[in-house]
């Protein structure tokens, strides 16, 4: 089914995407990316430079403005996963969809004046700290902590699964200012690379993303002037987070979609090209058969993504809308990409073919951004009428 979502202005914008991918996005680069396990910092520049990151930052701090609008923010999504660059996709989305919105939405002018510039020209980094060893769904259980002293806070404890974590240069990240842990207990913190006291520990081996770098973080003492606490005003960290969150459940939709539809067209092109018993791949009628599935599973993905896209642009998209669109579009994607797996055969399995790589990245979609499972709950919860 034809999209019908973007218009002129998108359209030319893909183009751009695609002119900076067909020079930044190579096999070597990508191999590159892998081999470092982090995207080089000359392309972030260069990505910043090109117009596609910093998307949602107001242009008086020399963005492109989009705001609400993630319909640009989707489009780099989608081409940057369809030629094979998932972690390029990664380093960009944790840029603009998990760390830019906090100090778009939600800084004081003094912190947009600070960050702002420099994230959009890629020249500053940023990454999202919440998860902990001991706390992943559970955020309320986090025990870093952030003490006040004369002037900021003394933040102590540790982090772990950090996107970008090793490259970033400004952390937002979430911290208990007050006692127990009700909502007006938690503050969002800007810690800044090279603050004494703060380490960014070991760079984790994954599974899959090979060349985007998740980390942990430790802090100790590190002292954190008060400029850096998110708003300025404390404990709102837990509402902040819930705020932003249902864009980042959003983004993981759309990377999902993308990577179904990119599985979905390497696969067809692969089964043509290949023969077995005499025939191409594609003219088994299983394959056939396997694909029309795909197709139509593809349809309403887009359309499920599009209309959310939508709903978003008019600040109206609900956490538990979020979190349906987030479990069910990564495990259709899951199923998708297994499927295409198969259908490429042995060489599915392989690294230089995309399916593999695709297929290793979206294993982790079901798991962050708030897992399925957690996804689930939001949702029944609204259903039961619980809180
Ligand atoms: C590659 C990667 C990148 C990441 N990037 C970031 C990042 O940039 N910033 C960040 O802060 N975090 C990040 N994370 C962390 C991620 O968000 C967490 O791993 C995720 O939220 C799950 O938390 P956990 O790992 O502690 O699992 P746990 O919370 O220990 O969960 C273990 C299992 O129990 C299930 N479970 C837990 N609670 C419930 C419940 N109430 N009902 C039913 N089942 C439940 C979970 O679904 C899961 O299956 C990243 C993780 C990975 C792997």
């Amino acid at each position: 089914m034809e999209r019908d979502i973007y218009d002129e202005d998108h359209e030319a914008f893909r183009g751009l995407v695609k002119e900076f991918l067909a020079r930044y996005a190579t096999n070597e680069a990508r191999e590159g990316w892998d081999a470092a396990g982090e995207i080089d910092r000359d392309t972030m520049r260069a990505a910043g430079e090109a117009g596609l990151i910093g998307l949602s930052v107001p242009e008086e701090y020399g963005g492109a403005g989009m705001l609400q609008d993630y319909r640009f923010r989707a489009v780099v999504n989608e081409e940057t996963i369809a030629v094979g660059a998932g972690s390029l996709a990664g380093a960009f989305g944790i840029q603009d969809d998990l760390a830019v919105p906090y100090i778009v939405h939600m800084g004081t002018d003094e912190q947009k004046q600070k960050w702002l510039p420099g994230m959009a020209t890629g020249e500053i980094l940023g990454a999202l700290a919440m998860t902990e060893p001991g706390a992943g769904s559970d955020l309320r259980g986090i025990k870093t902590t952030a003490k006040k002293t004369d002037g900021g806070y003394i933040v102590n404890g540790a982090k772990t699964f950090i996107s970008s974590g090793k490259t970033a240069d400004m952390v937002v990240t979430f911290v208990k200012t007050g006692d127990g842990n009700r909502p007006e207990a938690f503050s969002l913190l800007i810690l800044e690379s090279g603050m004494e006291g703060f380490d960014h520990g070991k760079t984790l081996s994954k599974m899959g993303f090979h060349g985007h770098d998740t980390a942990e973080l430790s802090f100790t003492d590190v002292f954190v002037p008060e400029e850096n606490l998110i708003g300025g005003k404390e404990g709102l960290g837990f509402v902040q987070l819930m705020m932003n969150l249902p864009l980042e459940r959003l983004s993981i939709g759309v990377a999902a979609a993308a990577a179904a539809q990119a599985g979905f067209d390497w696969t067809v092109e692969y089964t043509k090209e290949r023969e077995a018993f005499g025939e191409r791949v594609i003219d088994f009628q299983n394959t056939r058969f396997q694909l029309a599935d795909i197709a139509a599973t593809l349809d309403a993905l887009w359309a499920y993504i599009d209309r959310a896209l939508l709903i978003y642009k008019d600040g109206a998209l609900s956490a538990e809308e979020a979190a349906k669109v987030k479990f069910w579009t990564t495990e259709r994607e899951w199923e998708i990409l297994d499927t295409c797996v198969q259908l490429h055969g042995g060489y599915g399995y392989i690294m230089e073919y995309p399916i593999a790589r695709a297929f290793l990245d979206a294993r982790v979609h079901r798991i962050y951004g708030g897992s399925n499972e957690i996804m689930r709950d939001i949702v029944s919860r609204k259903i039961a009428g619980k809180r």
